[in-house]
């Protein structure tokens, strides 16, 4: 079965032909990031603009590379929520003329779903049930994933989510736009016990989370070596930004694996490439005896064939969209 899949839920348009759930034909991807670099952060009518210029020669393009004609297209999944409203709408919009004029079924996909999903395929032996941390640019949360479908929110952050909190914090440090990849690599060459940062808990709900206290110290901090004429150590402000994050994630999805007990843990999300995360949960599951499933790094962030995956998934449980399919800001993962 053939899959055309859709993807534009923030700055990146992304077009992938999947077949059978796994195995990825093609995978375009035409990223806005350099347009959004001048603003610092995503400007969401930015963002709907390009989708629109970018998505009707990136699907050309996608099906041209997996060498799949329009008629041997099977069904159309597009990413429906969450996301930046107007850049989903764009994707919806062009999945559901797709599909209407193939004559094919519209498959809707939850965007975070979408993410877990990229664990499928870069590992064809991983099954629900698993407990997966999903940590990107919009959402961090740690997910009981019974099956394909059928998932729940553990845990969550109550404020900023991990990659969001990278961004700003590279943004005012002046490292780049997105942040996560060079503070990734700043932090490599740095001493992570230079800075004393904040690891919040929060009260009654162990496996909840929140980065905005820790994002507030490394401001306040620059803000005050910028007025005393102080230079910061960047590679150890980066180094020990990035254990106070991997300290906060790694715990409570370990915790969250020990009361599950299905003994495997799977990463999904743009910080999902983080060297340091992956490093740490490593070393955890050996320690606890999960079995640690990482996606590829080119699966990590925002793409076409995850949706295209999850979009397989999503149509052998039956789920479909009408002709009046909308698109949603925020959807609860557990409604899919
Ligand atoms: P969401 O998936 O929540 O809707 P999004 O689609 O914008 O948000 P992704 O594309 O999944 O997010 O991930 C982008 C985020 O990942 C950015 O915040 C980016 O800084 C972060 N990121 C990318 N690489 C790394 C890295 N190596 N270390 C830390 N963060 C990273
Ligand atoms: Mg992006
Ligand atoms: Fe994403």
């Amino acid at each position: 079965m053939n899959i055309l899949a859709i993807e534009s839920s923030c700055d990146e348009t992304a077009v992938a032909v999947v077949r059978d759930g796994r195995t990825v034909l093609s995978d375009a991807i035409a990223s806005q990031a350099d347009m959004h670099a001048t603003y610092g952060g995503v400007v969401p009518e930015i963002a709907s603009r390009k989708h629109v210029e970018a998505i009707a020669a990136l699907t050309d393009r996608a099906l041209e590379e997996a060498g799949v004609s329009k008629g041997e297209i099977d069904a159309v999944a597009v990413t429906y929520a969450p996301g930046l409203i107007g850049a989903v709408l764009v994707g919806v919009s062009f999945a559901k003329s797709v599909a209407y004029a193939l004559k094919k079924p519209l498959i809707p996909v939850h965007h975070v779903r979408g993410h877990i999903a990229a664990n499928y395929i870069t590992h064809p032996d991983l099954e629900p049930p698993f407990v997966c941390l999903c940590v990107s640019g919009g959402n961090t949360m740690i997910v009981d994933v019974r099956d394909y479908t059928d998932m729940s929110i553990l845990g969550s952050t109550r404020d900023d989510a991990a990659g969001e909190c990278f961004d700003k914090v590279a943004r005012v440090l002046g490292i780049g736009y997105p942040g996560g990849g060079p503070m990734d690599r700043l932090a490599q060459g740095g001493d992570d016990k230079r800075y004393e940062l904040p690891r919040a808990h929060v009260h009654d709900a162990p496996l909840d989370m929140s980065f905005s206290g820790l994002k507030t110290a490394v401001l306040n901090l620059a803000h005050n070596a910028q007025q005393k004429g102080e230079v910061l150590d960047l590679p150890g402000l980066a180094a020990s930004f990035g254990a106070a994050v991997s300290d906060t994630l790694v715990p409570r999805t370990m915790e969250a694996a020990r009361q599950m007990g299905y003994g495997k843990v799977a990463v999904a999300g743009g910080v999902a490439a983080n060297s340091r995360l992956r490093g740490d949960l490593e070393r955890a599951c050996q320690k606890s005896g999960d079995k640690l499933y990482l996606p590829a790094l080119s699966l990590c962030g925002d793409n076409g064939a995850m949706i295209g995956c999850q979009g397989y998934y999503e149509y052998l449980a039956g789920n479909r969209g009408a002709a009046d399919l909308n698109a949603y800001a925020t959807r609860d993962i557990g409604i899919g």
